[in-house]
């Protein structure tokens, strides 16, 4: 009946399923845990029309063209540049930490001799992690460093991760360097933008074809069978012999055989609050104060009439297994390990790939997830 069975609504799964659909006219079944497509990218629009990003914010942006000019034949796009101000000592001041942000916190006098040993060291516009700044001799520097370190990541990551920056990776805490600028955008990426009508359209729009089929509301557990020993994949009681593409959990398909891998979770508090605008920007970090990390204004990034304005609070928790959502993949070297193992038992299996950011258990971006998908396609499927 079905060539391919994919696990998964989210964009690895959905752009498999969408080329297999159109490139290749074969028939695909999705299988989707939750009651709707497009995996935490999932938004919808409240009683008041503001399109709320369900599993937090949502940015999209890329340097890849080519995943550009792909989504975009699932939606129009409005130009949308980030900004995030953090609230450090009773100021909001832009972050990632750059230029301006230098002349809000420190006195003019230091920060202009900041300023200059920063230009003197780094050329104008690179970016610099603070691990690599925290390792400067040079007493201004030293400080700088220190004040960033202190202010933005120590306790932000602290909440995050439960961690300090400097045990967890650090493509991590790279995400936001210390910029050498005048730029205040969050990301620096040729093509930033978010989709007119929202990310669950885009997905609606990829499935919506005769060769695929989807059944929402069900664990891949309740029609799979995963034979370890014989390292074959059963589906509805029969062995299944086309190609089976799992975006999940890896631990989780191979029943945590070896142990579960460690996630990060979150609970996501929505308000609706009786006011234009709640904050200045669309997102404002709050690394040292509160329990939540941060403030998401979703009216910032989906502008709408409306006398009302929704907010979103996170709060970063352990994640436990079969129990919470796993947002992110933690990052240690003994978490790796783990990884490894399952991914070299996932070879044993002639039918099956993995593509994901929980199936290859990485940071990915939105556009990392949608290029590894296209990749996979042409190399494995193709
Ligand atoms: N980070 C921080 N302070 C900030 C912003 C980010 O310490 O104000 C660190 C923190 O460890 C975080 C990481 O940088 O997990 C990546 O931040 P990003 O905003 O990319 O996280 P995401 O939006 O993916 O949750």
């Amino acid at each position: 009946m079905f060539d391919y069975l994919i696990i998964g609504a989210g964009f690895a799964g959905s752009v498999i399923a969408e080329r297999i659909a159109n490139v290749l006219n074969e028939k695909v079944l999705i299988i989707e845990k939750r009651n709707h497509i497009g995996g935490n990218c999932y938004d919808y629009k409240d009683k008041n029309g503001i399109l709320i990003h369900k599993y937090g914010p949502h940015l999209f942006h890329t340097d890849y063209k080519e995943i550009f000019d792909y989504l975009s034949n699932f939606t129009d796009w409005h130009i949308y540049h980030h900004r995030v101000l953090a609230f450090i000592d009773g100021k909001k001041v832009p972050i990632p930490f750059n230029l301006n942000t230098l002349y809000m916190v420190f006195p003019e006098i230091l920060a202009r001799r900041i300023e200059e040993k920063l230009l003197n060291r780094y050329s104008y516009n690179s970016k610099v992690l603070i691990l690599e700044l925290k390792k400067e001799e040079d007493e201004d520097l030293k400080l700088l460093a220190n004040y960033i370190y202190e202010k933005v990541f120590l306790n932000y990551t602290a909440k995050q991760w439960g961690l300090k920056p400097e045990d967890i990776e650090p493509e991590v805490t790279g995400r936001v360097p210390i910029y050498i600028s005048r730029d205040d955008r969050y990301f620096t990426d040729r093509y930033q933008a978010v989709p007119v009508e929202g990310y669950a359209k885009i997905f609606e729009r990829m499935l919506n074809h005769p060769n695929i089929k989807l059944m929402l509301n069900t664990d891949f557990k309740e029609v799979m069978e995963i034979d370890l020993e014989n390292k074959k994949i059963y589906f509805l009681g029969q062995e299944f012999k086309g190609k089976v593409i799992f975006t999940g959990m890896i631990d989780e398909f191979f029943e945590y055989k070896f142990g579960a891998l460690p996630y990060r979770s979150l609970d996501l508090k929505l308000e609706t609050v009786e006011k234009d605008y709640f904050q200045e920007a669309a997102v404002v970090n709050y690394p040292n104060d509160c329990d939540f990390t941060r403030i998401t204004e979703f009216k910032h990034i989906h502008p709408v009439e409306s006398k009302k304005t929704v907010i979103l609070k996170e709060y970063p928790k352990a994640y436990q297994t079969g129990k919470d959502i796993p947002y992110y993949p933690m990052f240690k070297e003994e978490s790796k390990e783990l990884y490894n193992k399952y991914r070299e038992l996932s070879n044993g299996f002639e039918n099956l790939i993995l593509a994901g950011r929980l199936a290859d258990y990485r940071y990915y971006d939105m556009d990392d997830i949608v290029k590894i998908a296209l990749e996979v396609f042409e190399e494995g499927l193709r």
